[in-house]
């Protein structure tokens, strides 16, 4: 067994101390990202299904890397809220969102990710309200997407936020719905404004009757809550008719564009309809 301990150690020792380096590079590299301007923004259109016509975009963020070219926000995000440097991140993308979305035709909204770590500092609220006070945007205009892990670990603090948030006027909209745990209970336990169906569901929306019980299932209690319902990940026209003929209020997805830099954006640019 000794001898057994001994191989192993030798075996997976080297690969422990590789994956650490890793890590600890990746988070070095990560930390002085936004200094050296190798952190940016992509905006992905918000597509209004009464008019098939862009009204918004959602901010993502964007990490490019001078040797590991574009990191996958799935990548570094989790990273970047163990190491506390989502606050930074964070606010770094919403002035920049803010600023970015005073280009825009006036009635057109701009989403922004939070992370339940930025709800931790009590900061976050006046950050926002400065930083549309810089921008000069309506506080209507700005839709703030958090996902069910914000009201997981929701401390008093987490709600007050919140509430801060809905009294000045901005939206709400929850993130990835129906893939947490106990959505049911988490939609009574604040007003949002929206309810994002997650792109899993999309994408199986043509695989079975199952998928399509639950988008419509969500689309008829967001619409019997007021709500209103944007369906991610859209990339065909077949999902689009179906979720416009279910009541869906917004979609977004590559059927209509990818995220892109923002002086690639064209606003008047009427999704391309089906032939
Ligand atoms: P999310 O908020 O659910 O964003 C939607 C993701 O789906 C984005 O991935 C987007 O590029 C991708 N997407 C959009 N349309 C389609 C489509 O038609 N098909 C497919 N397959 N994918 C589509 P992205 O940009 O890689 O971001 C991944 C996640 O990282 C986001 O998921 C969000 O949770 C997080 N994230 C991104 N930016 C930020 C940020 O600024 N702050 C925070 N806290 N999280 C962010
Ligand atoms: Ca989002
Ligand atoms: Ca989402
Ligand atoms: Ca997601």
């Amino acid at each position: 067994a000794k001898a057994d301990g001994k191989g192993r150690a030798r075996l997976f020792e080297p690969a422990m101390d590789a994956h650490l380096l890793f890590r600890k590079t990746f988070e070095a590299d990560l930390r002085g990202a936004l200094q050296r301007g190798e952190i940016s923004v992509h905006y992905q259109p918000l597509v209004d299904t009464e008019t098939r016509s862009i009204c918004g975009y959602e901010a993502l963020m964007r990490w490019q890397h001078p040797v590991r070219g574009w990191v996958s926000p799935a990548e570094f995000i989790p990273v970047a809220e163990d190491t506390g440097l989502i606050d930074a991140l964070g606010e770094w993308v919403m002035r920049q969102a803010l600023q970015e979305a005073a280009r825009w035709p006036d009635h057109f909204t701009v989403a922004v990710n939070l992370s339940a770590v930025q709800f931790r500092s009590g900061a976050l609220a006046r950050t926002v309200i400065s930083a549309l006070a810089a921008a000069g945007i309506r506080p209507e205009r700005l839709h703030l997407e958090i996902t069910e892990s914000v009201l997981l670990a929701a401390s008093d603090q987490t709600l007050a936020t919140l509430h801060q948030f809905k009294n000045l006027g901005v939206r709400i909209a929850m993130d990835d719905f129906g893939t947490g745990y106990s959505s049911l209970s988490n939609l009574r336990s604040f007003p949002f404004d929206t309810i994002k169906i997650d792109q899993s569901f999309v994408r199986d929306l043509s695989t079975g009757p199952e998928a399509l019980s639950v988008v419509q299932l969500i689309i008829s209690l967001g619409t019997s809550l007021g709500m209103e319902t944007t369906a991610e990940g859209v990339e065909t026209e077949a999902q689009y008719a179906c979720l416009q003929a279910l009541g869906c209020t917004h979609v977004q997805g590559y059927l209509f564009a990818r995220p892109k830099p923002a002086r690639e954006l064209d606003h008047a640019a009427s999704p391309p309809l089906p032939e």
